[in-house]
């Protein structure tokens, strides 16, 4: 396969592959870090993984989807560049029409946005419109060096990526904590890592205390303290925790549909500290008015 292959140094972005093969391809990507060139054979090699008809070896390089996809020519996967010094709103309407066909041979269809830090205001909220009502069977990657360009209302849509410079190797490792805390779903996993997964589940089990000592004043301190990011994947993680705890019997469903209200609310801009307000004074079965309802 030669230069086909991803170099052992991005095992961030193989927690992306492994969960395309696991069959739950995420949405919305943003690669970061490391080169260009690196962050579009990352891409290359999961429009790949994600149409490749070689059953045995998934993502296999040499079969038909695969050399098209190697050779930019498979009709369902699109590469798209700034065509002047910016990425402008007509470049992004031409993707989202050509998103909404049909597809002509691919399982799947994956987009890349290059030098996303090029996209105009315009382009930005075209591109966020997609984000929200994704087609199906689509994967939207955008590509660019430094993440933080990239505008939080499409960072919280999307699982950032980061590919490590070379020597640099950042990458969480072999992280069990990461993976338990996030019922074995690989793209979470790795976003917990991210922020360190002791941490996370330290938020938890502190989350946790409160709900089970049923006092609603022990929340604020922890609800001051917590950001935007922090209280995401807490939600996620109790989501989790929810999921296995009413697959056992030992929860009620109406639970975890709290977890996804607040998380909702949580993409839509809401106060982090509302959002574990009105959510905790819920799980307390105190009701609560506001954040929509
Ligand atoms: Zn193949």
């Amino acid at each position: 396969m030669g230069g086909w292959s991803i170099s052992n140094l991005f095992r961030q972005f193989d927690l992306v592959l492994e969960a395309v093969r696991r069959g739950r391809p995420p949405h919305f990507l943003i690669l970061h870090g490391g080169s260009a060139a690196e962050r579009r054979k990352g891409f290359l090699r999961l429009a790949a993984l994600l149409n490749c008809e070689n059953t045995a070896e998934p993502g296999c390089g040499h079969c038909l989807a695969c050399r098209k996809v190697m050779n930019f020519n498979h009709p369902d996967v699109y590469i798209v560049e700034p065509a002047k010094t910016s990425l402008g709103v007509e470049q992004v309407g031409e993707l989202r029409s050509k998103l909404q066909r049909a597809r002509y041979e691919g399982r799947y269809r994956a987009a890349l946005i290059d030098r996303a830090d090029k996209m105009t205001a315009e382009a930005n909220n075209a591109l966020l419109q997609l984000a929200e009502e994704p087609p199906p069977a689509t994967v939207l990657v955008l590509s660019v060096d430094n993440g933080e360009t990239i505008l939080p209302t499409l960072r919280s849509r999307a699982q950032m990526v980061f590919f490590p410079v070379a020597a640099e190797d950042a990458a969480p490792e072999g992280d069990a904590r990461a993976l338990a805390l996030a019922g074995g779903d690989a793209a979470l996993a790795y976003e917990i890592s991210l922020g360190g997964s002791e941490a996370a589940a330290e938020r938890l089990a502190r989350y946790e205390a409160v709900l089970a000592a049923g006092d609603f004043l022990r929340l604020w301190p922890l609800a001051a303290e917590w950001e935007r990011e922090e209280v995401r994947l807490l939600l996620l993680t109790l989501a989790v925790r929810l999921r296995e705890e009413t697959a056992a019997g030992r929860a009620q469903p109406a639970r975890l549909v709290l977890v996804k209200k607040a998380l909702a609310d949580l993409r839509y801009n809401v106060s982090p500290r509302l959002v574990l307000e009105v959510l905790t004074l819920r799980l307390l079965g105190r009701g609560g008015k506001g954040v929509g309802s």
